[in-house]
């Protein structure tokens, strides 16, 4: 019986709304769904078809009058309808996974979203979760997400720095003092990489493959320097001028050059970023390192590749994919003192 005030008082979800992947979780379990960012759109009558898994499986086989969508691909949030309905099917997964649903008073809910959009689509974020049937709902940004995810220390006066390599964004941010100083969003991560190896096969190989073969092939394959492990596989495709299929024996390297306009792009960020920095927070940076997260950051050499280059220690999130879900379990444990302290601004924290 105990248990079950414990939960009615402690019921509380973080919801991660990435570019590729949403995640979500509960406070004291941790994850418990991870589905794709893909809406099914009726075309015509405006109405979601499908979100997550099911709407993935709609992409490329659909009818003329359907489309999936990626809301977030590029961080940026189409429309409340959208919005909603992917909020309410992603709550509807936590419900069905609970066990006791009836004793489950409305949660708490705190959505990561990216820091690139406006306050309209905060507040749109947060009546979508309120409307979907949330009792509180705030926002976070992703980047101070990412930081408490990975444990630094984000309330104190010094540089903490975080670059979160997503599917659709890179996220670069350095932050202090509870507050992001300097926020770097680039359209440059994941899905670019899949793009480039598509490319790359195409004028290297006359290979044609798929995006998701191409995403397979840079998890399987991609390194970001040289002197890290170097595997090598055979890809399946068709051939340019003839059309027949064909197969393609392709190692690490070569794919470390294909994605290497994408890397070459986010470390420029990266070292922007830390120009744009007050000096007393570069100086933290250059001793204390950098914190990498996100699915782009398991890229083995991406820390040396960054080390050398920019002279910084680099460290990897552990379980780089859930930084920014953790972080919102761990700062729901915060939201009342900073609701106390802060007397949160239109329930928009941080
Ligand atoms: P988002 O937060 O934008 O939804 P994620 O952090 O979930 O994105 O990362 C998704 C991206 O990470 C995809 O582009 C995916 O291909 C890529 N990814 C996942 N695992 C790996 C890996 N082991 N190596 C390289 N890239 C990876
Ligand atoms: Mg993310």
């Amino acid at each position: 019986m105990l248990g079950h005030l414990l939960d009615l008082v402690t019921y509380d979800i973080g919801i991660d709304l990435g570019t590729a992947n949403v995640r979500i979780g509960i406070k004291g379990k941790g994850l418990v769904a991870i589905e794709p960012s893909v809406v099914a759109i009726n075309k015509v009558t405006k109405e979601v078809l499908a979100v997550g898994n099911d709407a993935k499986g709609m992409l490329g086989r659909t009818p003329a009058n359907v489309i999936a969508v990626r809301p977030l691909k590029d961080g940026v949030i189409v429309d409340f309808d959208t919005t909603l309905a992917m909020i309410k099917y992603f709550l509807s997964l936590v419900h069905q996974k609970r066990e006791n649903v009836w004793v489950i008073p409305k949660p708490r809910v705190l959505v990561g979203v990216p820091s690139s959009i406006t306050d309209v689509e905060k507040q749109a974020v947060i009546d979508a979760a309120l409307f979907a049937g949330a009792r509180e709902a705030y926002v976070i940004e992703e980047p101070m997400a990412t930081a408490i995810g990975v444990g630094l220390p984000v309330n104190e006066a010094v540089g903490n720095m975080v670059v979160d390599i997503g599917g659709g964004t890179t996220d670069i941010a350095i932050i202090s003092l509870g507050g992001i100083v300097v926020d770097k969003t680039i359209n440059i991560a994941g899905d670019e990489m899949d793009e480039l190896i598509v490319e790359y096969m195409k004028d290297k190989h006359s290979l044609l493959i798929g995006y998701s073969t191409a995403e397979k092939v840079k998890i399987d394959l991609a390194i970001a320097h040289p002197e890290v492990e170097i595997k090598e596989q055979e890809i399946h495709g068709r051939d340019l001028i003839s059309g027949l299929p064909k197969a393609v024996r392709i190692d690490s390297m070569e794919i470390m050059e294909a994605i290497s306009p994408a890397l070459r792009k986010i470390t420029d960020a990266i070292k922007e970023a830390i120009e744009d920095a007050p000096p007393e927070l570069v100086s933290d940076i250059y001793s204390k390192g950098i914190v990498i997260a996100g699915g782009g950051s398991q890229i083995p050499g991406l820390d040396r590749l960054w080390s050398e280059t920019l002279h910084v220690p680099v460290k990897i999130a552990k379980d780089p994919q859930l930084s920014v879900l953790k972080g919102t379990l761990k700062a729901l444990d915060q939201i009342e003192t900073i609701k106390r302290l802060k007397e949160v601004e239109d329930q928009i924290i941080y």
